[in-house]
């Protein structure tokens, strides 16, 4: 089994080159999959696994804008439609200087584990561009969005590929794309989501990863009869995740103490309590500053620039209980895992995706400590999402509470499955293997189901 494995990730590399996140993340799900294999030589005899592997579709576009000054600029556009077995193509887009193909391919494969633990009828898919809001004007970002969509509107739909928001894209971002497809298209159909609240949107769908991810902690603290009262949390990045994370550890009496961005972090003894969250969703959603203006206006926090010669990040090095990586891939390595375990963390849930690279992850699971994958503890985003789709198919929309019950209860339901899972391959406790497995199953049965396609 192990040849096989191998010989698969040694074509992947070879076919995919330069794309080392894309292999990290086949990496990491191959491994947890080889049990599988081993029990259903089906699977093998379809080469479910190698097609899971490959993209239903490439797309790659020229995205070409004017910015305030009337000099043309070009961006690169993609999106990946990688799995359509158990529902429409569903996953985010990223607009960020470092996105590249292999940056979405890796995105898009962890997507269809995902949306399956989700228990809703979605595909995976991912896209973005090059293209760095920051520091662009309102305008210059409609005149990128709607180039953009030019060109995605032809390969989505509600029924085919449906876009949503990533690091870079949030509420801004979906008015403008929703706003020309609409235009292009002649027809208001829900397409995209993370709309706005008037326009089709869900309630709790900008809360729903943040939320989702702290459920997800909470369940699996439960199954060591703890809670998070009085924890210590260590939260990176301040963007979308990581502002509904903290609400939510506020919410069960936790104490989150840091916030990052690409330009430094800030960790502050007192704690981050609400009033110092509302400044951060002022400083990061209105007036798009940096995180260090937190340190200059509240004195117990401390901030620390990044400092690229370092080979760890000391935010992950203050004494804690719980971790909440929640701003990109692969920002706690080796020696930031071994610096978690040291200073008393034995939570760590994953609100962005794949922010753990292999030797941090080896470490978490060699402990033993409850570390849940972004695959599942972040999963509570695309859920709303697909909340959100169904909404738009009733013409309808639930409260509140309704669709935070729901969030609540899948999240619970994943929760369950990476467990169950787990247990049942005869690795208990291991939330990787359990995700990867409980993702997998679902949609290589729809594949065996669908034929060769
Ligand atoms: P966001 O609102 O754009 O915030 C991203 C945050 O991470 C910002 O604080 C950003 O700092 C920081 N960051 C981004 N790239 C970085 C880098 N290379 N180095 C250091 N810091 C970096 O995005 P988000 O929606 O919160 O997404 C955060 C993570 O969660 C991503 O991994 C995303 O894939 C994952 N995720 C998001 C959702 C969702 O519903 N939004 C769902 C599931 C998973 P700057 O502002 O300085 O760039």
């Amino acid at each position: 089994m192990n040849y096989y494995v191998s010989s698969i990730l040694a074509d992947v590399r070879a076919k995919n080159p330069a794309e080392p996140e894309f292999h990290q993340a086949v990496q990491e799900v191959a491994d947890s999959l080889s049990l599988v294999l081993e029990r259903h030589p089906e699977y093998r005899h379809a080469k479910i696994l190698e097609r899971v592997i490959e993209p239903e579709r490439v797309l790659m576009f020229r995205v070409p804008w004017l910015d305030d000054q009337g000099r043309v600029q070009i961006n690169r556009g993609f999106r990946i439609e990688m799995n359509s077995a158990i529902g429409p193509y569903k996953g985010g887009l990223r607009f960020h200087p470092s996105v590249n193909l292999g940056i979405l391919k890796f995105l898009a494969f962890e997507q269809v584990f995902k949306n399956s633990l989700t228990t809703l009828p979605m595909g995976g898919g991912k896209g973005g561009s090059d293209f760095d809001p920051k520091g662009k004007s309102d305008n210059e970002v409609m005149r990128f969005c709607q180039s953009f969509m030019t060109e995605l509107a032809r390969h989505i739909g509600p029924n085919t590929d449906v876009p949503a928001g990533d690091i870079g894209v949030g509420g801004r971002e979906i008015g403008y794309l929703f706003g020309q497809y609409k235009r292009i298209r002649n027809e208001f159909t829900g397409v995209l989501t993370g709309k706005g609240l008037h326009w089709g949107g869900s309630l709790i769908r900008p809360e729903a990863t943040g939320y989702g991810c702290v459920y997800f902690a909470s369940e699996m603290l439960a199954t060591r009869k703890q809670t998070l009262e009085d924890k210590v949390c260590l939260v990176s990045g301040s963007g979308n995740v990581a502002q509904y994370t903290v609400e939510k550890i506020l919410d069960f009496g936790g104490k989150p103490v840091t916030l990052s961005d690409s330009t430094g972090y800030i960790f502050d003894d007192a704690g981050i309590d609400r009033e110092r969250l509302a400044f951060v969703m002022d400083l990061k959603n209105t007036r798009r500053g940096r995180i260090k203006e937190y340190a200059d206006r509240y004195k117990t926090a401390v901030y620390t620039p990044i400092n690229p010669k370092l080979d760890h990040n000391p935010l992950w090095g203050h004494k804690a209980d719980c971790a909440f990586p929640s701003a990109t891939q692969n920002e706690i390595g080796g020696k930031d895992a071994g610096n978690l375990l040291r200073n008393g963390v034995t939570v760590v849930a994953e609100g962005a995706n794949m922010p753990t690279n292999l030797e941090g992850v080896a470490q978490f699971v060699d402990a033993g400590i409850l570390y849940g994958p972004g695959k599942a503890a972040n999963a509570g985003g695309v859920a709303v999402s697909g909340l959100e789709m169904a909404q738009n198919s009733m013409r309808y929309g639930w409260t509140r509470e309704e669709v935070d019950n729901r969030l609540h209860l899948i999240m619970k339901q994943i929760h369950r499955a990476c467990v169950e899972t787990a247990d049942r391959f005869g690795c208990p406790g291991h939330y990787v293997n359990g995700a990867n497995i409980a993702g997998f199953l679902k949609v290589a049965d729809s594949m065996m189901d669908q034929g060769l396609v």
